[in-house]
């Protein structure tokens, strides 16, 4: 089994569920008192929040670089970054490491194809929502069509993910908003959402809606669980 390289703590709640997940897939795929082999590095989020909402884009990919290195240090086969937004600056995490990163988009995208859906929403951060760096990988690498919610909608979704999924905060007012969000998506055309952010899955689940959800968590720890499976 390979040693997958877990760069979390963005925030740490949803590390949580990462670190159950890559357990749980290795458990089921092995049995017994099998478990994931896990190098994992959790950084401070205030910092990189704080970077985030200056725009200081550079700052957290240097920070988040050194980790990666670390990470690597630490005797990890490759590298899973426990967040869609910080996926902004992958390109320069690979270049900071000698071994490779699974990209959070393409481990959704491939469930996406298999599914067969072309069209699809978006949730997430308003810089997930907003920059090209999400949107495009899914259009241009898998051909799938990404729409997002209105602009109101976006404030929303983002004000909800920092000041209360990353602080282990479940509204049931902040469910509901989204499973309006979702609907509206629906309404436009979309064939399934993804939730976009590792959090968004600790408030909204398939359970709330039969809007076809496409988790980022789930699939982006199944496909770590498949690497480290695989030969
Ligand atoms: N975990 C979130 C994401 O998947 C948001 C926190 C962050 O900005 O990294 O985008």
């Amino acid at each position: 089994m390979k040693t997958i390289g877990l760069l979390g703590g963005m925030s740490w709640e949803s590390t949580v569920s990462y670190y159950r997940a890559l357990n749980e897939g290795v458990k089921a795929a092995l049995g017994g008192l099998h478990s994931a082999r896990v190098a994992m590095l959790s950084v401070d989020f205030a910092e990189i929040e704080a970077l985030q909402h200056q725009g200081r884009w550079d700052d957290t990919a240097e920070l988040l670089g050194e980790a990666a290195r670390r990470v690597e240090a630490g005797g990890a086969d490759f590298l899973v970054l426990a967040t869609n937004t910080m996926h902004r600056v992958a390109p320069s995490i690979e270049a900071s490491v000698g071994i490779p990163l699974l990209h959070i988009a393409d481990a959704t995208a491939k469930r996406l194809r298999e599914d067969g859906i072309r069209h699809v929403g978006l949730l997430g951060t308003r810089f997930t929502m907003e920059q090209a760096f999400y949107k495009d990988r899914l259009t241009e690498r898998f051909g799938i069509e990404v729409l997002v919610p209105e602009a109101d909608e976006r404030d929303s979704v983002h004000r909800v993910i920092y000041e209360e999924l990353c602080l282990g905060r479940i509204e049931s007012a902040s469910r509901a908003e989204y499973l309006a969000i979702i609907e509206g998506l629906r309404r436009r055309g979309t064939e399934a959402v993804i939730l976009g952010c590792t959090e968004i899955a600790l408030l909204v689940g398939q359970a709330d809606t039969e809007v076809p959800l496409y988790d980022t968590t789930a699939l982006h720890a199944a496909s770590a669980v498949a690497a480290a499976l695989s030969d």
